[in-house]
């Protein structure tokens, strides 16, 4: 893949949902003018256009483009460089339609993994934008760990292609919330950012305190399934005050890692107990193996 056609995939909006936009800045753009203000117009750019170009201009000398994940430079902002972009697993189609994992063949019509009929999770559908490892790992990491705030477009976009289906169907988005130490330590809950995306790009309505972490928890990696569940259990709650936003509403839930899946169910259950209608899983990243997650 050339790097034109990564960076041009990497930008390009969701199928659906992207709101119109208000003005059309070049009249020659606008299938709605006559064609001989089109024509007029299309000679010399207009004013916006030049000072937007201006912009562009001195940023890119000032500060060139990078790629996100490991910083060589690249044509173009919000992007990743070809090395990085074939090394992100994006899940795709077949797809278990609960857990959202990967299936070997497709039998055509939903499908589901032998995994989500043994134990249905209580979300209704679970969607992942790539395997929690290689560059996606190193950009979820910068977003968390180093205060790397400009993945926040490009992730933006990812989670609105893969869970343009259960955007479709959302009446609210919410994030996985911090506990209030972990909150003050890091500045920022990273999901909150993510689910501020998902929002931007699709219209949606982002609730980011409908869900309040009511004590901190372990990690839940290297517990047993029963420890993982013990450890999340009573961990969340809907405030009083955001009932109103939660009851009668689908429920997109946003998280930046689904690890093990219970961090997920917790706040699903805690969701639908205060009167959410269905609850829907959506994250950049899901880890497919969890016991071999050192980090
Ligand atoms: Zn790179």
């Amino acid at each position: 893949m050339s790097t034109t056609e990564t960076n041009l995939d990497a930008k390009a909006p969701p199928p659906e949902r992207v709101p119109e936009p208000a003005v059309v800045l070049d009249p020659a753009l606008d299938p709605g003018r006559r064609s001989s203000t089109a024509r007029n117009t299309s000679r010399v750019p207009p004013v916006p256009h030049l000072i937007a170009s201006l912009r562009n201009w001195l940023t890119d000398l000032l500060m060139p483009p990078v790629c996100l994940a490991c910083q060589e430079a690249i044509a173009s902002r919000d992007a990743l460089c070809p090395g990085c972009w074939s090394g992100v697993d994006f899940i795709g189609p077949p797809l278990c339609d609960r857990l959202g994992i990967r299936l070997p063949y497709s039998t055509g019509g939903a499908m589901i993994s032998a995994a989500a009929a043994a134990r249905p999770p209580p979300y209704a559908r679970a969607r992942a934008v790539a395997h929690y490892e290689g560059a996606m790992r190193k950009l979820v990491h910068g977003l968390k760990f180093r205060d790397r705030h400009e993945v926040r477009s490009l992730f933006g976009t990812w989670l609105c292609r893969a869970g343009s289906e259960l955007i479709e169907d959302a009446d609210v988005i919410v994030p996985v919330p911090l506990s209030r130490s972990r909150l003050l330590q890091r500045r920022f809950n990273q999901s909150a950012i993510l689910a501020q995306e998902v929002a931007r790009i699709s219209g949606l309505p982002v609730h980011t305190t409908a869900l309040h972490r009511t004590r901190r928890t372990q990690r839940q990696v290297g517990l047993s399934r029963e420890q993982r569940r013990d450890n999340v259990r009573g961990a969340f709650e809907v405030p009083r005050r955001q009932l109103a936003n939660i009851q009668g509403r689908r429920v997109l839930l946003i998280d930046d890692v689904i690890t093990t899946g219970a961090t997920a169910e917790a706040c699903t259950t805690t969701l639908l107990k205060a009167g959410a209608t269905d609850v829907d899983v959506l994250a950049v990243a899901i880890v497919a193996d969890p016991l071999r997650i050192t980090t």
